[in-house]
C-alpha cells in the first residue's frame, strides 16, 4: 500500500494516534538546474512513488539581484537562456499530460505554499554543491518542516555517481590526473533512466506564467551578427545541439573546420542548467562510436570528467575549496580602471579584448579564451580574481557555480590541485594573437579562423 501516509506521525508524542492519510500521494518535484524530462530521477521516482505529481519551477529573485561587487548574478543572455529553457519544460511536461507551475519569488516561501495548497506529500529535488545552492536548499527544507514535509535530496547532476565512485567524498583525491585514473578504472557510469511517457498531476487552477526580461529587472539582449553558435535554451534544442555534433563535427572524422581538430562540443549552456544530462552526452557518443566503429570521444569523455572534477571539489571542500586568498594588488595601480579596461575589452591586448568583447556580445567563449583572459587578469594585472569570477558570472551563457568559480580558482593557484594548472604563458602566444580580429568565435592555436 504505497499510496498510505503518515503524516500525523512524523513526530508522534504519547497522546497522539497515528491515522493513516487515506488520500492520495502528491510528490512536488521542484526542478533547478535539471530542467529536462529524460534521465530525469526525482521525476521518475516521484511517478513511481505517488499518485500525482506536481512540478514546480521558481524564478528566485535571489540569482537577478547585484553581487556584493555590484556585478548583476544574471546577465540579459543567460536571463533568456533560462526562460526559454523553461518555456521548453513546461512545453515537454504537457506533451505527456502533465502542467509546471512557474512562479517569482523566493522557494521557502513559495513551496511550502503550493505545498499546502496542493496538500502535498513529500517534495523532490536534485542536492547542488555551491554553497549559495546549497543553503536555499537548506532554508527551503527548514521552511518545509515546519509544515511537517520531507524535502527529499537526490543525486543528478554528474557524470558518475557518487555512490559510484571508487572512495568516500572525504577522501576524493585532489590532483585531476590522480582522480580521473582511479574514476576510469573502477567507476561506471549508470545508464540514462527512462523518460516518462504520461504524467498524472492535480488539476492546477492557476500554472503562472513565464516572466518577461523585464520583470526579472534585465533588457531585452541584442543579438550579435558575428556570433557563430546560436544558443537557444530548452531539452528540445539540447538534444538537437547534441545530434548535430555527431553529424557536423570532428569526431566522425576526427577533425574539425579547415582540417584542424575543433571538438568543443557547445553543450555547456544545456548542460548548465540540465537540459541535457551528462550521461546523456556519455552514451550518445558511446552509441555514436559503436555505430560508426570511431574512437574520437576521448577529449570529451577527458572534458565532463573536469565538469564531474569540480563539482566533488565543492561537495568535499565546500567554501574551503579556496584554499586561501592570494589577492596581491600593485600598489600603485588602479585597480578599478584596470578591472573596467579587461571587462570592456580595451586593455590593449588583442586576444583578451577579442576574447572579451566576444564574451560581452554572445555570453560565450572558448576554454582556450577563458584560461586567457582569466590568467591575463589574475597573473598580469594582478588583481581579485573574484571580481573576474563574477563578472563571468554575470556573463556566462553556461555559468555553473563549481565550473566558473572552480577555473577561477584554480588558474588564480587556489584549487586543490595547482600541480595542473593549464594557464597559458601569454607571451608565447602573443606574436600570433597580434594578427587575430577584434571578435574570435573560435581559436586555437595554429588554427586559421575562416
Ligand atoms: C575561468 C573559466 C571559467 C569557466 N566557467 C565555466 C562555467 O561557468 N560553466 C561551464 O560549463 N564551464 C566553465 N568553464 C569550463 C569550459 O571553459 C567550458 O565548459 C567550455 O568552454 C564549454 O564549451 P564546450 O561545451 O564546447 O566544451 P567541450 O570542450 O565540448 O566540453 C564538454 C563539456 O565538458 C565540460 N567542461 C569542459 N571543460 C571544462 C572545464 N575546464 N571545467 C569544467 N567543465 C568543463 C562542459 O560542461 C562542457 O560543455 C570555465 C573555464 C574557465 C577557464
Amino acid at each position: 500500500m504505497s499510496n498510505i501516509s503518515y503524516k500525523s506521525c512524523i513526530k508522534p508524542n504519547k497522546l497522539q494516534i497515528c491515522v493513516p492519510d487515506m488520500s492520495e500521494k502528491t510528490i512536488l518535484v521542484w526542478f533547478r538546474n535539471d530542467l529536462r524530462i529524460h534521465d530525469n530521477e526525482i521525476l521518475l521516482e516521484a511517478i513511481r512513488k505517488a499518485d500525482k505529481v506536481l512540478p514546480v519551477y521558481c524564478f528566485d529573485p535571489y540569482y537577478f539581484q547585484k553581487s556584493a561587487a555590484g556585478i548583476p548574478k544574471t546577465g540579459s543572455l543567460r536571463a533568456r537562456f533560462l526562460l526559454e529553457s523553461v518555456a521548453d519544460l513546461r512545453k515537454n511536461l504537457r506533451a505527456i499530460g502533465s502542467e509546471l507551475i512557474i512562479r517569482i519569488g523566493n522557494p521557502t516561501e513559495i513551496l511550502p505554499q503550493l505545498a499546502e495548497e496542493y496538500e502535498v506529500n513529500e517534495v523532490y529535488h536534485h542536492r547542488e554543491v555551491a554553497y549559495e545552492e546549497t543553503d536555499i536548499s537548506e532554508q527551503v527544507e527548514t521552511a518545509l518542516w515546519k509544515i511537517r514535509l520531507n524535502l527529499k535530496h537526490f543525486i543528478g547532476h554528474t557524470l558518475y555517481h557518487k555512490e559510484d565512485l571508487p572512495f568516500p567524498i572525504k577522501d576524493i583525491p585532489d590532483s585531476f590526473a590522480i582522480f580521473k585514473k582511479k574514476v576510469e578504472r573502477d567507476s561506471n557510469v549508470r545508464p540514462c533512466i527512462a523518460t516518462p511517457e504520461n504524467i498524472v498531476t492535480p488539476a492546477i487552477t492557476n500554472a503562472g506564467e513565464l516572466p518577461t526580461l523585464q520583470q526579472l529587472g534585465l533588457d531585452e539582449p541584442v543579438d550579435d551578427p558575428r556570433a557563430t553558435t546560436k544558443f537557444a535554451g530548452g531539452e528540445t534544442t539540447a538534444l538537437a545541439r547534441l545530434h548535430e555534433y555527431f553529424v557536423n563535427n570532428p569526431i566522425t572524422a576526427g577533425k574539425g573546420r579547415n582540417g584542424h581538430t575543433d571538438h568543443s562540443s557547445r553543450l555547456s549552456p544545456w548542460l548548465s542548467l540540465g537540459c541535457i544530462s551528462m550521461r546523456q552526452v556519455h552514451w550518445a557518443v558511446i552509441n555514436h562510436e559503436q555505430e560508426t566503429h570511431t574512437h574520437h570521444s576521448g577529449i570529451l569523455m577527458l572534458e565532463l570528467l573536469w565538469r564531474d572534477y569540480f563539482r566533488f571539489m565543492f561537495k568535499k571542500h565546500g567554501k574551503k575549496f579556496f584554499k586561501t586568498d592570494n589577492t596581491q594588488t600593485l600598489p600603485d595601480k588602479n585597480q578599478d580602471e584596470l578591472f573596467k579596461n579587461w571587462k570592456n575589452g580595451e586593455t590593449g591586448i588583442p586576444f583578451i579584448d577579442a576574447s572579451m568583447h566576444e564574451l560581452n556580445a554572445t555570453g560565450y567563449i572558448s576554454n582556450f579564451s577563458r584560461q586567457m583572459v582569466a590568467g591575463y587578469l589574475v597573473n598580469d594585472l594582478q588583481l581579485d580574481w573574484k571580481k573576474g569570477a563574477a563578472y563571468f558570472e554575470e556573463k556566462l551563457v553556461d555559468y555553473s557555480p563549481a565550473s566558473n568559480w572552480g577555473n577561477w580558482a584554480f588558474i588564480a593557484g587556489l584549487g586543490q590541485d595547482t600541480r595542473d594548472n593549464r594557464y597559458f604563458n601569454m607571451a608565447k602566444y602573443s606574436n600570433e594573437l597580434e594578427t587575430r580580429s577584434d571578435f574570435i568565435s573560435t581559436w586555437l592555436p595554429g588554427v586559421e579562423i575562416g
